[in-house]
């Protein structure tokens, strides 16, 4: 058995995670979370009793509850899921994401530091996004060797705490290991990222927000699968090393939300026999969009024996399901934090 600490696992990735290790790989885990909008801790209730598991409610930029949780707790692992997570957000408030992504990676890594001279076998999984390198244009993949080019608030505050994960690994020789991935999609996502958005909004017959024309493009990563790649790199992945992780499933924002209402127009047909579809419309696109991201994840395939076992089309259809039936899940989201409205238009 395995000592697992995780940063944020109240969240979608990191909820996911720990659940897959407490029931599958039957490991303990320590839950350190701060609870913000986007953690919720009614994800994990399936596992909440069991005895391997523990929650404290905390900082990453909070020094010393950070380093009493993790050196009282003894991990053998560590996963760094916790941040400021939704691009539109950090164009509305920047200052949340350079705290939290930037300020409390450094915090963190420099608990690390001092608890590294107790556990020299410890080691640190940075979890960071494909949307560190920028935009690629119609062709192309990004590879762990692209140059960073973050264009949004949150990809440049991913790409600071990526740079500091790297500096403690090179200069202090410290145990660390950084995955970017790309879109997540699966249960327990916030209803403010596309495609629970698109869902929720389908059963509520409210409009469907494409931004501008809706021909961006990203990869999709079953959330399943990603949480599979982490425990392949944490267990096996090169210490100081970064690994892509991709779903091989470039779509377009456009076919993304056809694909789901088409999936609802056969699972929950529209009385009237009109689509879905009828509610897309068009908005005002997000400041800054990037055109394309996609993943070249080779590295991890073949050094790590990774690879997705979802299709977008599996993926999504279980997805789907999942949010029907656990609308009382995001319909309290919906009454206590966020109400589908559109967000990051402030600019400042
Ligand atoms: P999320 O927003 O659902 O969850 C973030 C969690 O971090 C929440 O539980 C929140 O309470 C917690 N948190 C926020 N600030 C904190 C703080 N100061 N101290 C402690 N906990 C704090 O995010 P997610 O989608 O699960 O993403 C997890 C990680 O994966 C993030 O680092 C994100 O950048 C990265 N990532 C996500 C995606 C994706 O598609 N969701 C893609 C690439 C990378």
């Amino acid at each position: 058995m395995k000592k697992i600490f995780v940063t944020g696992g109240s969240g979608f990735i990191g909820s996911n995670f720990i659940i897959k290790q407490i029931m599958i790989d039957k490991n303990a885990v320590l839950n350190y979370d701060l609870l913000t909008y986007s953690g919720n801790n009614d994800n994990l209730i399936s596992i909440e009793n069991n005895y391997r598991y523990k929650f404290i409610k905390g900082d990453v930029s909070d020094y010393d509850t950070l380093d009493n949780a993790l050196c009282s707790f003894e991990p053998d692992y560590i996963v760094h899921f916790a941040a400021e997570s939704h691009v539109d957000r950090s164009i509305d408030s920047p200052s949340h994401f350079i705290q939290t992504n930037i300020i409390g990676t450094s915090v963190l890594l420099r608990v690390l530091k001092k608890y590294y001279k107790k556990n020299d076998k410890i080691r640190l999984l940075h979890i960071s996004t494909d949307e560190v390198y920028g935009s690629l244009g119609p062709k192309g993949y990004f590879t762990e060797k692209s140059s960073y080019s973050p264009n949004s608030p949150y990809s440049a505050t991913k790409a600071s705490s990526d740079h500091l994960a790297r500096a403690w690994f090179h200069t202090y020789k410290l145990p660390i290991l950084i995955t970017n991935c790309s879109n997540n999609y699966g249960p327990f996502q916030f209803p403010e990222k596309l495609i629970p958005l698109m869902i929720a909004n389908c059963l509520d017959h409210k409009p469907l927000p494409i931004y501008g024309n809706g021909e961006n493009i990203r990869d999709w990563l079953y959330v399943e699968d990603h949480c599979n790649a982490i425990s392949q790199v944490l267990e096996y992945g090169k210490i100081g090393e970064t690994y892509n992780i991709g779903g091989n499933n470039e779509i377009k924002n456009i076919d993304i939300v056809t694909k789901i209402c088409s999936i609802l127009d056969e699972l929950i047909p529209i009385q009237n026999k009109s689509s879905y579809m009828d509610l897309i419309t068009f908005v005002k696109d997000r400041p800054g969009h990037d055109y394309r991201y996609a993943i070249d994840s080779s590295k991890i395939q073949n050094e790590l024996n990774w690879k997705p076992n979802e299709s977008f089309e599996t993926g999504i259809y279980k997805t789907i399901e999942w949010y029907l039936e656990n609308e009382r899940w995001w319909r309290e989201i919906q009454k206590k934090y966020y109400n589908q409205e559109r967000l990051g238009l402030k600019g400042s």
